[in-house]
């Protein structure tokens, strides 16, 4: 059994055949996926939650993307605080800094990932970070904006061995996606070997980057089990003891213990 700690499953990629999807992850083994919530961004943070409330299998984050901080007012964060006391919404995220599209002007997207770390902090929810071109400028903001907090990820993790040790040394767990199975991604593997076993974490960051052998097609949860075997490969581990480890650590992180989700 593994579970997704990051999927868009609310995409319109999935408008066609979601349901069957779902199904496909659960025979997969995929037994707890969490739908990133940002959709469409603003005003709309639920995008997330409608999937929880309809799928025992399926827990929530809630966030604004930094694609999407240009359309964040007032209103958004509070409504963000209310839905963090939903049963299900186990994160705020994904937050962070994306300088390489740059679809919200930087000291923007800044600004609403600052409000929103504060946000976590208050509620004492873990966070899930995006970054993409920005590493100074994200770590330099959790490290003024962050102290102390209730933990996190850095999901898709796209830094080599020295990034890794920068995040794991501020606490964070480390989620690899589908990159770390394609050949070319040298340093993005190298750092999944150096991650300890209780900080690792599995994701598919579905539709996008599908694992090898799906690469270039839709991803889904059900690729999950491509990623977390390569994982057990680079680390000279089993497949059941990459897939326990990443599963054990999402539960301790999110706190989902074992008798809350319907099995
Ligand atoms: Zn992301
Ligand atoms: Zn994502």
């Amino acid at each position: 059994m593994v579970i997704d700690s990051h999927c868009h499953l609310d995409d319109r990629q999935f408008d066609a055949d979601r349901d069957a999807a779902i199904d496909r992850a659960l025979a997969a083994g995929v037994e707890t996926m969490l739908a990133i919530g940002t959709g469409g961004g603003p005003p709309d943070l639920e995008a997330g939650v409608r999937l929880a409330d309809a799928h025992a299998h399926i827990y929530a984050s809630v966030g604004i993307h930094p694609h999407e901080a240009v359309k964040a007012g007032e209103g958004d964060f509070a409504r963000l605080r209310e839905l963090l006391s939903h049963p299900k919404v186990l994160a705020i995220g994904e937050i962070g800094l994306d300088y390489h599209y740059d679809f919200s002007p930087r000291e923007v997207q800044r600004a609403v990932f600052i409000r929103q770390l504060q946000i976590a902090r208050e509620a004492g929810k873990p966070i899930i970070i995006h970054t993409r071109e920005a590493w100074d400028d994200t770590l330099e903001i959790l490290a003024h904006k962050w102290e102390p907090h209730p933990g996190g990820i850095m999901h898709c993790f796209s830094g080599g061995p020295e990034e890794a040790e920068r995040v794991l040394e501020m606490g964070f767990f480390v989620s690899f996606a589908g990159i770390v199975t394609f050949p070319r991604a040298v340093a993005v593997q190298e750092a999944a070997r150096c991650v300890p076993l209780d900080r690792l974490l599995a994701e598919t960051d579905a539709p996008y980057l599908a694992p090898v052998p799906h690469r270039g097609k839709r991803n889904e949860p059900a690729f999950l089990v491509e990623t977390v075997r390569k994982l057990a490969t680079l680390r000279g581990e089993s497949f059941e003891q990459a897939a326990a480890a990443t599963s054990d650590n999402f539960r301790r992180l999110l706190q989902l213990p074992r008798s809350n989700y319907n099995g």
